[in-house]
């Protein structure tokens, strides 16, 4: 217990130091990984592996440092539906529940990872649903290299879970894999058809706030009316129907 509130205590200030989280968002990762240690310690380890990786390949492969912190209410987004289904394993222990918790930890770190590669390497980002080229970094936008290093991340996790489990179990690490990709690229598909994108009047570009332009000082326009979900509840619910879909297929 002491240990752990040890390890949380510096998870969180490597957070915070590196603006990965914002004050809130780190006091509130800090208390879901007190939680999740006493509901499963396997669980925790896949949580801090994925927080551990993520933060590193973010400080050594990102080019420019983060604009914005990740806030509470993003960590609440992104982290719910896990959280949920790990309180039913704590309750009912069946191994089934922690393979589904890990496949959507496998997906958020899938999502992470694309992001942070293919949003500093990508010489090409495109829609996932038109196929049009779009700006980096613009929600719903894809990249080979972002799609493949998210896959890789998944693959990380699936050993990750592999190793713990002492024996290697070819269909929960396809499983992992499968079902974290699916959610990265499902996510990209939500945030292409359903987030809030808006136009500058002046120049044209196509970005997520609507702030001034950051390019030109224009005013933005919403593109579409449909279009109303922002980043978080893209997040959310993508995770919400991954949870559903693999409560369904694995039984
Ligand atoms: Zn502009």
């Amino acid at each position: 217990m002491l240990l752990n509130f040890f390890v949380n205590i510096m998870a969180g200030m490597i957070a915070y130091r590196h603006r990965f989280l914002s004050k809130k968002g780190t006091f509130m990762a800090f208390v879901i990984g007190i939680i999740v240690f006493q509901m499963s310690r396997k669980s925790y380890i896949y949580l801090m592996c994925f927080f551990m990786f993520t933060v590193m390949i973010e400080h050594f492969l990102a080019k420019t440092k983060r604009d914005s912190f990740r806030t509470a209410k993003q960590v609440i987004c992104n982290s719910l539906p896990a959280f949920l289904v790990l309180c039913v394993y704590a309750y009912v222990k069946q191994e089934k529940y922690l393979l589904i918790y890990t496949c959507l930890l496998s997906s958020s770190f899938a999502d992470s990872i694309a992001s942070v590669v293919g949003g500093n390497y990508a010489k090409r980002v495109y829609s996932v649903l038109s196929l049009q080229e779009v700006e980096r970094g613009l929600s719903g936008g894809v990249s080979l290299i972002g799609t493949v290093s998210g896959a890789c991340a998944t693959f990380v996790m699936g050993v990750i879970y592999s190793l713990s489990n002492q024996c290697t179990n070819i269909q929960q690490i396809i499983c992992i894999v499968v079902s974290g990709t699916i959610g990265m690229v499902f996510d990209s598909v939500l945030g292409a058809s359903l987030q809030k994108k808006y136009k500058c009047r002046v120049c044209g570009r196509v970005t997520e706030n609507n702030q001034q332009c950051q390019y030109c000082g224009g005013e933005k326009l919403l593109i579409h009316k449909y279009q109303f979900m922002n980043n978080n509840e893209v997040n959310l619910i993508s995770n919400i129907i991954l949870l559903i879909l693999l409560i369904c297929i694995l039984k």
